[in-house]
C-alpha cells in the first residue's frame, strides 16, 4: 500500500524543499531519522476520513504502523513530532532510537518487546491440537503435509470428521491460516474454530452436522518458519518465508525470504515481484518454496469444496476473481457465498460487517484452488489497521470471525451435484474429468474426480445443467439437464464403459 500524499503534510514537502535546496546550494541536505515511535491518543474520527491526516489507506506498516480505533502508532522525525504536537494531538513519545526493529518490536509486541502470551508460539498451537488428538483419536486426526523450505520443520494439517482415523468420501473444506508470517490471527482464528469443532461434536447440532458431513481440513499455520519469527519476539515486521535467498548462509535477515502467497502456479508471473527485497517476493519459480508443495501435496491428498485462508487486515474477503475485467466462471454463486460470509463477520467498529471483492487472478492460493482445483477459496483479511494486534483486540476478533467459518461449512451441505465416477466393467472408482461447458471455459482447469473415491462435489445453484464425464480408456457420457436440488447435494452416479480395445 502507497503512502497516502496528505498523511504527513511536513513529509509530503520535504522532496521539494530537497530539491529547492539541492537547485540553491548543490550541498546534499542531510535527511532526518525517523527515529521515533509516537503513540497519537483520541484521533477524532473527521481526522480518519479519506485525505485527512490519520486515513486508513496511509497505514503502510513501515511509517504508520498501525492505526486502531482512534489510536496511531507511527515512526516519526523530531520536526514530524513536533509538527502533530502544534496540531493539537495528545502525542506520546514511546521510544527512541536509531535501530529501526528496536521501535518496530515496542509498537508491534508492546512493552516487553515480545509476542504477548495471548498469541500462541506453533509449538504451543500443535501441542494444543496434538492433545485434541490424544482425548478424541476417532474426532481429529494429524497429518504431515510437508516441511518448511529454510528450517525443514513439519507443516501439519488436521483433519476432523465422523471417523478422522481414515478418510471419508464426504465433501472436503479447508481453514488455513498464515501464509503471511506476521498475519498471526489467521492461526489463531484456525486454531479456536479447530477446538470449537472437536469439543462441540454431540454437544452442539450445528458442529455435529458440519462434522457429519464434511471432512474438514485445518492448516493453522502455512508458514511456519516466518510465524516462528514473529512469534519468537525476533521481527514483528516478517512477512515472507525464511529463506535465505542471497545464499551467504544466513537466513532471517529482514527482508530476505519468499512470499509464500505467491508461489502457486497459476499466472505465477503476473503476481508479487521477481525482485528478492520486495515484501511479494515470488521465488523463482512457482513452488519453488516447500510451504506451496505441501499445500499442493494436501490438495493431492484432499480435494476440497470450499475454503478459507485467513490473512490480515483490511475487513475484506476475496473471492476468485477479476481477470481483465472478466469475473470467474462461477461469479454469482463466489460472491454469493462471500456475501453470505461477510455478512456474518462484524467489524471492529461494530459498525457494519465485512466487505467482499472480487481478488487478482494470479499466484496467490485462491487463484491457485479456484483455478486448478475447482476449490471455491476465499481470503479473509482479518481486522483493520494492524497486522500484530495488541492482546485486548484478540478475542474480540476470534469470535467476530467464527461466523463467518460457519457460514462457509452451512455452504458445504450443498446445493450441488455429489458426482461419483466409477468403472462400468470392474466398479472401481475413476479419475474422471467432469466438465459443465456452459461454464467453465477455458479460463480454469477442467474439475476432476478424486482416485481414492471417485467422488467430485461441485456446488451449484438449483437448476438444471449439462456435464460431460471422460476419463482415458472410456466412453464419456453426455448427460444434458441434470437437475441439481435445492438445500442438499444431488447424487450423481455415473459408471463409464471401457473402450473396446483397437483390433
Ligand atoms: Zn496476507
Amino acid at each position: 500500500m502507497a503512502a497516502h500524499p496528505a498523511a504527513m503534510p511536513t513529509r509530503r514537502l520535504l522532496p521539494l524543499l530537497c530539491l529547492l535546496a539541492v537547485a540553491a546550494t548543490a550541498a546534499p541536505v542531510p535527511v532526518a531519522p525517523r527515529d521515533r515511535l509516537l503513540q497519537v491518543d483520541h484521533i477524532p474520527a473527521a481526522d480518519q476520513q479519506p485525505g485527512h491526516r490519520f486515513d486508513y489507506s496511509d497505514y503502510n506498516r513501515v511509517e504508520l504502523l498501525s492505526l486502531v480505533r482512534d489510536q496511531a502508532l507511527l515512526l516519526a522525525t523530531a520536526a514530524e513530532a513536533a509538527d502533530l504536537q502544534r496540531a493539537g494531538y495528545q502525542v506520546t513519545t514511546l521510544l527512541q532510537s536509531a535501530d529501526p526493529l528496536t521501535l518496530y518490536r515496542r509498537a508491534l509486541y508492546g512493552p516487553t518487546l515480545r509476542l504477548p502470551s495471548v498469541y500462541h508460539t506453533y509449538d504451543q498451537i500443535v501441542a494444543r491440537a496434538d492433545e485434541l488428538v490424544r482425548l478424541h483419536p476417532e474426532r481429529i486426526a494429524r497429518v504431515t503435509i510437508g516441511e518448511t523450505t529454510q528450517y525443514h520443520r513439519p507443516i501439519y494439517a488436521y483433519r476432523v470428521s465422523r471417523d478422522a482415523r481414515v478418510p471419508q468420501p464426504l465433501p472436503g473444506v479447508l481453514f488455513d491460516g498464515c501464509h503471511h508470517a506476521d498475519e498471526v490471527m489467521g492461526a489463531e482464528i484456525v486454531t479456536a474454530l479447530l477446538e470449537q469443532l472437536v469439543l462441540g461434536y454431540g454437544r452442539d447440532p450445528r458442529v455435529t452436522g458440519w462434522v457429519d458431513h464434511c471432512e474438514i481440513y485445518f492448516v493453522p499455520v502455512v508458514n511456519v518458519d516466518g510465524h516462528d519469527i514473529v512469534t519468537s519476539g525476533r521481527d514483528p515486521r516478517w512477512r515472507k518465508n525464511a529463506r535465505d535467498v542471497n545464499g551467504d548462509g544466513v537466513a532471517g535477515v529482514f527482508p530476505e525470504g519468499v512470499d509464500v502467497n505467491r508461489g502457486y502456479d497459476f499466472n505465477w508471473a503476473m503476481g508479487g515481484s521477481d525482485q528478492p527485497a520486495s515484501d511479494r517476493y515470488r521465488g523463482p519459480h512457482p513452488f519453488s518454496e516447500a510451504e506451496n508443495r505441501a499445500m499442493r501435496r494436501l490438495v493431492e491428498l484432499k480435494p476440497f469444496v470450499l475454503s478459507i485462508s485467513y490473512h490480515s487486515q483490511g475487513e475484506v474477503i476475496y473471492y476468485p476473481w477479476a481477470w481483465n475485467g472478466l469475473a470467474a466462471p462461477d461469479d454469482a454463486l463466489l460472491k454469493e457465498i462471500a456475501g453470505a460470509m461477510a455478512a456474518r463477520i462484524r467489524t471492529m467498529d461494530g459498525k457494519g460487517t465485512y466487505a467482499v471483492s472480487p481478488g487478482g487472478p494470479s499466484s496467490q492460493s485462491y487463484a491457485w484452488l479456484y483455478g486448478r482445483k475447482g476449490d471455491f477459496d476465499f481470503i479473509i483479511e482479518t481486522g483493520k489497521g494492524a497486522h500484530l494486534f495488541a492482546p485486548t483486540e484478540v478475542p474480540g476478533l476470534i469470535a467476530a470471525n467464527l461466523p463467518g467459518a460457519q457460514a462457509l461449512l452451512d455452504r458445504a451441505a450443498g446445493p450441488g451435484l455429489a458426482v461419483r465416477v466409477t468403472d462400468a466393467a470392474s466398479g472401481r472408482p475413476l479419475v474422471a474429468q467432469v466438465w459443465l461447458p456452459r461454464i467453465e471455459n477455458e479460463t480454469v482447469d477442467r474439475r476432476a474426480t478424486d482416485p481414492q473415491f471417485g467422488c467430485y462435489w461441485r456446488l451449484l445453484r438449483p437448476g438444471k445443467y449439462d456435464l460431460i464425464i471422460s476419463a482415458a480408456g472410456h466412453a464419456p457420457a453426455v448427460l444434458p439437464g441434470i437437475e441439481v436440488k435445492p438445500g442438499e447435494w444431488t447424487p450423481l452416479e455415473v459408471a463409464l464403459k471401457p473402450e473396446s480395445p483397437a483390433p
